[in-house]
C-alpha cells in the first residue's frame, strides 16, 4: 500500500482509501483573474503526476479540481480594466486551460465553477447559522472558529493562538469575534456581482465553496484534498471547519506540494516576466517542468532557473534519443524493474527515486546496444518506456522538424555518402543555426531540438 505524508497528522501514513481500488481526490483549482503562474504550474504537475501513478498502478481515480470565478480578486481586475467579471473569468479560464494542454495536464474528472454552486452555499451557510455556529455582522456572515472541535489541526496551532493572530486573506471585519473568524458570505459593495440570501443578498466566501463543491461531487469522507502548501492555513483549515462544525466527514489525507522559487538573475531576459507559466512552457521543452518537477521531492521547495530547465531538457534529451535508438521496442518490462520503482515511489509518492531509476534504465540500456546486446537493450527500452508512462512523461522519438529541415538533413546525408564533408558540416552549421542538431542513427538521420 503507498505511504503518504499527511499534512495534518505531520508524518507519512498508509493511504488508505474509502471504498477499495478508487481514489477520490479534491485540488484547489485556480482562481481566474490573471494568467497561470509557475506556482500553478508546479501545482497541476504534481497532481497530475500523482493521478497519473495511481491509475498507472491499477487504481480508479475520481479527480475534481474547481474554478473559483467569483473572488475580490476578480473583481479587482475587472474594476481596473472597465470590463465585467464574465468578461475577466472568461479570458483567464481559457489562458488556464490553454497552459494546461500545453504542459500535457490531464483534465480533471469535473472541474466545478463556485458560481454554479452559490445554491448549496447558501443552503450551507444557513445550516452553519441554524447550528449556532456562524453569525451575521454588517458586512457578512462570519464563521465562529471556537464553535468547531479541532480548529488548527493543519496550521499546527493551538485555538488561543489562531484566536490571538490569525486572520484571513480575504476581508477585515471590525464586527468579528475573533481574529481568525472568516467570512462565509460577503455584502456587497454597490456594482459588485451578488446573489440572494435568507440574510441579505452578497457573494459567498472562497473557504466555502471548496466545502459545498467537495461534499457534493465527492462525497463523506473523500480520500483525499490537496493543493499548494500555502493553502494549508487559512484556506484549508477554515474549509474542514465549516465540514466538521456540521458533522460532515471531510477528506481523510491532506497533502500539499513545496514552494516554487526563482532567481530572477538567472533567467534569461528573453523570457519576460518569469513567473509566466506559458512563457516557461514556450520557451523550454514543454515537458521539461513536469521532469524537473519529478526529480525534486514534492514537498521540497524548488529553484527554477534557466540552469536547472535547461539541465532537464538535456535530461529529456537523453531520454528521447534513447527513445529512438530502441524503437520500436517490442520487449515485455522487466517485472522486477517495475516492483523495484513502486516500492520507491509508494514510499511517499518518491517521484525523484522512481526518476533515477528510470535514468539509470537509460545508462544501462545504451551500454548494452553499445556492447551489442541489442535484447537486453530492448528490455530496458521497454522498462523506460513504462516507467515513464507513469508519471505521464512523454518520450519524443519524432521531434517534428518542419519539413525544409529535413530536405536540409537529407542532403547532408546524400553529401556524406558523396565524401563532401564540407557540404555536409556546411548543412550541420546551417541546421543548427535554425535550432536542430543532426543525429546519425543506424537506421538513418534523426532531427532534434537543440
Ligand atoms: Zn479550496
Amino acid at each position: 500500500m503507498m505511504r503518504l505524508y499527511d499534512t495534518a497528522k505531520q508524518e507519512v501514513v498508509p493511504f488508505k482509501l474509502r471504498d477499495e481500488g478508487k481514489v477520490s481526490i479534491y485540488v484547489c483549482g485556480p482562481t481566474v483573474y490573471a494568467p497561470p503562474h509557475i506556482g500553478h504550474g508546479r501545482m497541476v504537475l504534481v497532481f497530475d503526476t500523482f493521478r497519473s501513478y495511481l491509475e498507472w498502478s491499477g487504481l480508479e481515480v475520481t479527480f475534481v479540481s474547481n474554478i473559483t470565478d467569483i473572488d475580490d480578486n476578480i473583481i479587482k481586475r475587472a474594476n481596473e480594466l472597465g470590463v465585467s467579471c464574465e468578461e475577466v473569468t472568461a479570458t483567464s479560464e481559457d489562458a488556464w486551460w490553454k497552459a494546461m494542454d500545453l504542459i500535457d495536464v490531464a483534465r480533471p474528472d469535473q472541474s466545478p465553477h463556485a458560481t454554479e454552486y452559490v445554491e448549496q452555499m447558501v443552503d450551507l451557510i444557513q445550516r452553519l447559522l441554524d447550528a449556532d455556529a456562524a453569525y451575521v455582522t454588517s458586512d457578512g456572515v462570519y464563521l465562529s472558529v471556537d464553535k468547531v472541535d479541532g480548529y488548527g489541526l493543519l496550521a499546527h496551532q493551538s485555538l488561543d493562538q489562531l484566536l490571538e493572530g490569525g486572520g484571513d486573506r480575504e476581508i477585515v471585519g471590525t464586527e468579528k469575534k475573533f481574529a481568525a473568524d472568516f467570512a462565509l458570505w460577503k455584502f456587497p459593495k454597490p456594482g459588485e456581482p451578488s446573489w440572494p440570501a435568507p440574510w441579505g443578498e452578497g457573494r459567498p466566501g472562497w473557504h466555502t465553496e471548496c466545502v459545498a463543491m467537495s461534499l457534493d461531487l465527492l462525497g463523506e469522507g473523500f480520500d483525499l484534498h490537496t493543493g499548494g502548501l500555502d493553502l494549508t492555513f487559512p484556506h484549508h483549515e477554515n474549509e474542514r471547519a465549516q465540514a466538521v462544525a456540521l458533522g460532515h466527514e471531510f477528506a481523510t489525507h491532506w497533502m500539499h506540494n513545496g514552494f516554487v522559487e526563482t532567481d530572477g538573475q538567472k533567467m534569461s531576459k528573453s523570457l519576460g516576466n518569469t513567473q509566466d507559466l506559458t512563457g516557461l512552457a514556450t520557451h523550454y521543452d514543454p515537458r521539461a517542468y513536469r521532469l524537473l518537477i519529478l526529480q525534486s521531492h514534492y514537498r521540497s521547495p524548488i529553484e527554477i532557473s534557466d540552469v536547472s530547465m535547461q539541465n532537464a531538457e538535456a535530461a529529456l534529451n537523453r531520454l528521447d534519443a534513447f527513445a529512438r535508438r530502441t524503437a520500436p521496442s517490442v520487449a515485455q518490462a522487466d517485472q522486477a524493474v517495475v516492483d523495484e520503482f513502486k516500492a520507491i515511489v509508494d514510499n511517499d509518492f518518491d517521484t525523484s527515486g522512481g526518476t533515477d531509476l528510470l535514468f539509470r534504465q537509460v545508462r544501462d540500456g545504451n551500454s548494452a546496444l553499445d556492447a551489442g546486446q541489442s535484447r537486453a537493450a530492448a528490455v530496458h527500452a521497454a522498462n523506460v518506456r513504462e516507467l515513464a508512462k507513469a508519471f505521464r512523461l512523454r518520450l519524443v522519438e519524432d521531434q517534428g522538424a518542419p519539413e525544409d529541415m529535413k530536405l536540409l538533413a537529407a542532403e547532408r546525408t546524400q553529401a556524406r555518402a558523396d565524401k563532401d564533408f564540407a557540404r555536409a558540416d556546411e548543412i550541420r552549421d546551417e541546421l543548427a543555426a535554425a535550432g536542430w542538431v543532426v543525429e546519425d542513427l543506424a537506421d538513418g538521420p534523426v532531427l532534434r531540438r537543440k
